[in-house]
């Protein structure tokens, strides 16, 4: 049996993912407003983000839709190099990584968190941020104007927010890492940051 070797590192790595319109970015708002009060530095990346900038310090493309578009060999390599420089930033400070563990797509569910992205990160911990589906729904609807697709209706919420868990699962198994699951309940958001920000008092 071979025993992945954990990188040395000053602080911790937590990857938080959700369905859209979960709530991450207002929960992880709070997150981070409830580490600064407690004097706990946590540096917020966007995997998306990092990959984009990736792609455009190598010239490879100007706007973030030519990423999709790139050969897939060019886009697991932009994956790699995305997560080599989270991980640097690990080695001086805690990191919340805000990510999707399955993206739908016309072809089914992709993984944005594959093996071997997995193996790279080592996370600390997954935050698997959940809600109600009908909630979520809403949630979705209050955003972009009274429209609902396919992709939309509580039913598939509920089974994107499975394949979650089951990735998450599947992550934990692979890297060792924990896995916490966070409701964001209507009008809770704080009580869900809590549960990542506690994750930086252990
Ligand atoms: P995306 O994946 O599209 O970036 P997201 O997961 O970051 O979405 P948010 O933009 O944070 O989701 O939230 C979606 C909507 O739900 C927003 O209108 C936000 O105000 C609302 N919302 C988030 N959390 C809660 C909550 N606990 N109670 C009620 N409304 C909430
Ligand atoms: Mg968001």
């Amino acid at each position: 049996m071979t025993l992945i070797k954990r990188p040395a590192r000053a602080g911790k790595l937590v990857i938080v993912t959700g369905v859209p319109g979960v709530g991450k970015t207002t929960v992880l708002t709070s997150a981070i407003t409830l580490c600064k009060e407690r004097g706990v530095d946590v540096k917020h990346v966007n995997y998306g983000d990092v990959m984009f900038e990736e792609a455009t310090a190598k010239g490879l493309v100007k706007d973030r839709d030519e990423m999709r578009r790139l050969p897939l060999k060019g886009q697991v390599a932009l994956q790699l190099s995305a997560a080599k420089k989270i991980r640097s930033i690990t080695e001086k400070s805690n990191v919340i990584v805000d990510t999707h563990i399955f993206i739908r797509t016309p072809d089914g569910y992709m993984p944005g968190i594959p093996s071997w992205v997995a193996e790279s990160l080592l996370p600390d911990s997954i935050v698997l941020l959940e809600a109600d589906p009908e909630s979520i729904s809403k949630r979705r609807m209050k955003d972009v104007g009274i429209r609902t697709r396919e992709d939309d209706e509580p039913s598939k919420i509920d089974e994107h927010q499975l394949m979650g868990r089951g990735g998450a699962a599947a992550i934990s198994v692979l890297t060792g890492c924990t896995v916490a699951i966070a409701d964001n309940r209507e009008g809770r958001h704080m009580a869900a940051g809590a549960v990542i920000a506690d994750l930086f008092k252990r």
